[in-house]
C-alpha cells in the first residue's frame, strides 16, 4: 500500500521513541517503518524493530553492532553502526521521522534527517537550543516541516495562528512546577536523583525529568518556543499549572486566549505531529469534566528555581550562550545522576559556565560542536574543583 506513511524514528528505544511505537502499533495499516535507531540498547532495538517489521536499525555504538546482528539473525532487517550511520539514518523519501535522541547527540542525526524527510516531528529540545538557527536555515533548505513533539511547544502550534501572527501578543507556556514546587530551599538542597526523576504528572526520562526539576526543562523550552515560533523574549512568559491540564496556550491581540489541553499523555502531541495535517484517533486518557476538574496557576518562584531567570539573560546575549546552558547543563545533570555533585551544583555550575562563553561564532555544525565540548570541559572543572573544595571543607571540620 502506497499510501501508508514512511516513518523512521531516531532514539526509539527512549520515552519518547516507545511512546511512537505504540502509535504506529495501534495503527499499522497507517505506516510503513524505515529506520529505527539506538545507542546502545540493542535488545530493545531488535525487539521493536520486529514488532514494526523494520527495514533498517541503527546502532549508535559500534560495541553492540555485532550482538544487534545475531539479535536480528534472519530477520532480513539491515544493521548498521556508528555516528556516521546514525548521521544518514534517515533515507529519501521518508514522510515522517521522530527526532527523539536525548541531548546535543540528537543534533547531527536530526539534520540529516531534514535533508531526506518531508516533515521532522522534533522531541528533543536540546538541539535547537543549542543550534536552533542552523536547523531552521536546514529545514528552509530542503523545505522540511518542522513539527515540535515537546508538549508545550506542540500545544502552542496547535493554537498558533500562523496567518493572523501580526495579531500574536505573546505565548504562555505552562509548566508543572516539577517534583520540588512546594518543598523548602533547604529541602530541595538536599534532593536526590531519586527524588528528582519522580515527577508528578508526567512519565519521562531521566535527564529531563532531573530538568524538569531545577525548571531547567522550561528555561530550555522559553529558547525553544523563541527559537520555533520566532517570538521575541518579552512575548513568552511562563506560569506554573500543576495540574497540567492546559499544555500552553497562545494570547491574541484582541484579548482572546487559545489553549490546548488534555491529559498528561504524550501520546497525544506524538500523535498530532504523526498525522499532521490531519488527526488519529488515538487511545489514552480523555479529560473528564464532569470530575473535579481544577485549573490552578501561579507566577513560577524564581528565587527558588533561578533556571529561568538564566534562560532569558541568555536569549538576550545570542545563541552562543543559549549552547552554553544547555551544555553545561548536560554535564552537570548528568554529574548529579551519577552522585557526583549534590542538586544546587548543578545551577552553580550552569551559571559558572555562562561566565565563560566560547567567543566561537556558531556558523556550521563543526563550531557548534567545538563550542560544546569547550562548554563541557569548563563545566567539568569546575565541578571538580567544587568536589575537591568540598572534600577539604569535610577534613576541616
Ligand atoms: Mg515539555
Amino acid at each position: 500500500m502506497s499510501s501508508r506513511k514512511k516513518i523512521s524514528i531516531l532514539g526509539v528505544t527512549g520515552s519518547v521513541g516507545q511512546s511512537t511505537v505504540d502509535i504506529i502499533l495501534s495503527k499499522p495499516e497507517m505506516f510503513e517503518v524505515c529506520t529505527l535507531t539506538a545507542y546502545e540498547n540493542f535488545e530493545k532495538l531488535a525487539g521493536i524493530a520486529k514488532n514494526l517489521n523494520a527495514k533498517t536499525v541503527v546502532i549508535g555504538n559500534e560495541e553492540y553492532e555485532d550482538s544487534l546482528r545475531l539479535a536480528l539473525k534472519e530477520s532480513g532487517i539491515a544493521v548498521l553502526s556508528g555516528k556516521a550511520a546514525l548521521e544518514k539514518a534517515v533515507g529519501p523519501g521518508t514522510d515522517i521521522t521522530v527526532a527523539a535522541i536525548t541531548g546535543i547527540a540528537g543534533l547531527r542525526p536530526l539534520m540529516g534527517a531534514i535533508k531526506n524527510s518531508r516533515s521532522v516531528a522534533i522531541a528533543n529540545k536540546e538541539p535547537l537550543v543549542a543550534a536552533g538557527h542552523l536547523v531552521l536555515a536546514e529545514a528552509k533548505k530542503y523545505n522540511t516541516q518542522i513539527l515540535p513533539i515537546d508538549s508545550e511547544h506542540n500545544a502552542i502550534f496547535q493554537v498558533f495562528n500562523f496567518e493572523q501572527r501580526a495579531g500574536i501578543e505573546r505565548i504562555i507556556l505552562t509548566a508543572s512546577g516539577g517534583p520540588f514546587r512546594t518543598w523548602s530551599a533547604d529541602e530541595i538542597a538536599h534532593a536526590t536523583p531519586e527524588q528528582a526523576v519522580a515527577h508528578p504528572n508526567w512519565d519521562m526520562g531521566a535527564k529531563i525529568s532531573v530538568d524538569s526539576a531545577t525548571l531547567m526543562n522550561k528555561a530550555l523550552e522559553v529558547i525553544e518556543a523563541h527559537v520555533l515560533f520566532a517570538m521575541p523574549a518579552d512575548r513568552i512568559d511562563v506560569l506554573v499549572h500543576p495540574e497540567s491540564v492546559v499544555h500552553s496556550m497562545v494570547e491574541y491581540n484582541d484579548g482572546s486566549v487559545l489553549a490546548q489541553m488534555g491529559a498528561s499523555d504524550m501520546k497525544t502531541p506524538i500523535a498530532y505531529a504523526l498525522g499532521w495535517p490531519d488527526r488519529i484517533k488515538t487511545p489514552g486518557e480523555r479529560l473528564d469534566f464532569s470530575s473535579v476538574l481544577q485549573l490552578n496557576f501561579e507566577q513560577p518562584n524564581v528565587e527558588k528555581f533561578p533556571a529561568l531567570t538564566l534562560a532569558y539573560k541568555c536569549l538576550e546575549l545570542g545563541p552562543e550562550a543559549c549552547l552554553t546552558l544547555n551544555a553545561a547543563n548536560e554535564v552537570a545533570v548528568n554529574a548529579f545522576l551519577n552522585k557526583e555533585i549534590d542538586f544546587p551544583a548543578i545551577l552553580e555550575a550552569i551559571s559558572f559556565a555562562l561566565g565563560h562563553v566560547p567567543d566561537i561564532s556558531l556558523q556550521d555544525i563543526d563550531s557548534v560542536e567545538e563550542s560544546d565540548e569547550a562548554v563541557r570541559q569548563i563545566t567539568k572543572s569546575y565541578l571538580n574543583q567544587r568536589q575537591l573544595h568540598s572534600k577539604s571543607d569535610r577534613k576541616a571540620v
